[in-house]
């Protein structure tokens, strides 16, 4: 595991960051919060760019839980039947639009235990629903996040909530809100897991990874 570099290496990536990209933005299309929770479930394995053209159909009959439940389990599998657990995801998804019509009167709860409650939501999602929706700074650590973490030593951890909790304690806060968008973005299309783009990568002097690409 890489070694967790120091609070003035961290701040100068950081820095890069902001300057090559002052608002990044995630990729997933949404209108409100409840199509953003319904976007972000139904991402697991699936590409935003798959998930975006699915729901583009399905927003635009069903953007908020009671048009959700009318539109039912086989209503929503036409619409998303492109994307990866497809049957699984309809379920959650109606299953989700009734706990929030029934418990929180048609509106999305803003706390994590209360959005993992809701069925296909981890806390991944929740942290994802958090930080893009209430731009409250939770760490949504996925596969990029986690690989990005680990090699450059802006977050070393062997889980997922270890890297969560090293990115919380050692990102200055005042980059916290948009950490996770920048490391997800630098993992997605720089830092990438078989190849990295070394000899391209605004951080590769300030970066631990040994096996650092040419
Ligand atoms: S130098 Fe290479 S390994 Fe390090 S962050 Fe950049 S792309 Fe990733």
């Amino acid at each position: 595991m890489a070694k967790q570099l120091d609070y003035h290496t961290i701040r100068e990536i950081f820095a890069r960051f902001h300057a090559a990209e002052p608002e990044p933005k995630g990729e997933l299309e949404h209108v409100n919060a409840f199509t953003l929770v319904v976007a972000v479930a139904l991402s697991a394995q699936a590409t935003d760019a798959g998930v975006n053209k699915a729901t583009r159909g399905l927003f635009a009959v069903a953007d908020t839980p009671e048009k959700m439940l009318a539109l039912g389990e086989e209503g929503v599998i036409e619409h998303i039947k492109t994307i990866g657990l497809y049957r699984n995801k309809a379920k959650n998804v109606v299953k989700l639009s009734r706990i929030l019509v029934e418990e929180h009167g048609g509106t999305v709860p803003c706390s994590r235990a209360a959005l993992q409650a809701l069925p296909g939501v981890g806390r991944k999602t929740a942290n994802v629903v958090l930080n893009m929706w209430w731009r409250y700074p939770a760490q949504a650590v996925d596969t990029h996040i986690f690989r990005v973490g680990n090699r450059t030593g802006i977050a070393p951890g062997r889980d997922v909530v270890a890297v969560e909790r090293a990115i919380e304690d050692n990102v200055p806060v005042d980059y916290m809100l948009h950490a996770h968008h920048w490391l997800i973005l630098h993992g997605r299309y720089t830092c990438i897991a078989r190849k990295p783009k070394c000899a391209a990568c605004l951080i590769r002097d300030l970066c631990t990874f040994e096996d650092k690409t040419e």
